[in-house]
């Protein structure tokens, strides 16, 4: 049964009440996650962060929550909201249309503690698709050359620049659930950023890296990235975009 408490504080004639449930769960030590509930008031444009910050300062400080930039900008509060992945900071409470707020880490990481979760997985398989251009060193030491680009080249891939790293997609991902060596949408849709993009020359190593057991082809199209994604990238679409590379259709 949850624990539940109310904080009796901030109500003025606009603001409502919601039960916020937030899931307690530190490995060291817990068996299983309970969830702790708390009655807070919130404005229309109260954000999930903001209540849950609410709980920290007047009720339970060890509340174990990442957040930094509250413009989701730097991508640390992503969490399940209501059962779906998605920024604390970029969610207000009102939009759930819900008395009821439920908040849970990020499925498919393993968590720290509560809201926390680690993100080496996120962070190694990024690395390992090689987040940058790819030229041959003499051209970029030289500093002689300027690598211009067309707006049409641009917009091959501009919108896969936008990726903030939340991990969001990789959350809603059913293969990352299942496959634990899954290279995942974020990073796919990262090595389509960079195949696509008219300066660089890594596009075979890439195509190479990512075309394994635990590779692209692991991906079943459920769509649920792009259904998530904060910041409007498409990492479904640059899965399929980069099949199209290496089955030949594109070049
Ligand atoms: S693609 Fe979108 S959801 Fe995935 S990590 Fe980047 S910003 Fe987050």
């Amino acid at each position: 049964m949850a624990q539940s408490y109310e904080i009796d504080e901030k109500k003025s004639l606009t603001s409502k009440v919601v039960t916020l449930r937030i899931a307690r769960f530190n490995p060291e030590k817990d068996s299983d996650t309970k969830f702790m509930e708390f009655i807070v008031n919130v404005e229309k444009w109260t954000t999930v962060l903001e209540a849950i910050l609410d709980v920290k300062q007047h009720f339970d400080h060890s509340v174990a929550v990442r957040y930094s930039c509250r413009q989701a900008t730097c991508g640390s509060c992503g969490m399940v909201i209501n059962g779906k992945p998605r920024l604390a900071c970029f969610t207000k409470v009102s939009e759930l249309q819900s008395e009821v707020v439920t908040v849970e880490p990020m499925h498919n990481f393993p968590i720290i503690r509560d809201l926390t979760v680690r993100f080496d997985r996120l962070f190694n398989t990024h690395h390992k698709v090689k987040p940058y251009l790819i030229r041959d060193d003499s051209e970029i030491t030289s500093n002689t050359k300027e690598f211009l680009q067309s707006p049409e080249e641009l917009e091959q891939f501009i919108q896969f620049s936008n990726c903030i790293k939340c991990g969001l997609c990789n959350s809603a991902c059913p293969t990352m659930a299942t496959d634990s060596s899954f290279v995942g949408p974020q990073a796919l849709a990262q090595a389509y950023r960079y195949v696509a993009d008219s300066r660089d020359k890594g596009k075979d190593t890439r195509l190479k890296i990512i075309d394994e057991s635990h590779g692209i082809w692991r991906c079943h199209f459920a769509g649920s990235c792009s259904q998530v994604c904060p910041k409007g990238v498409d990492p479904a679409m640059g899965i399929q975009l980069l099949r199209g590379y290496m089955l030949g259709f594109r070049s």
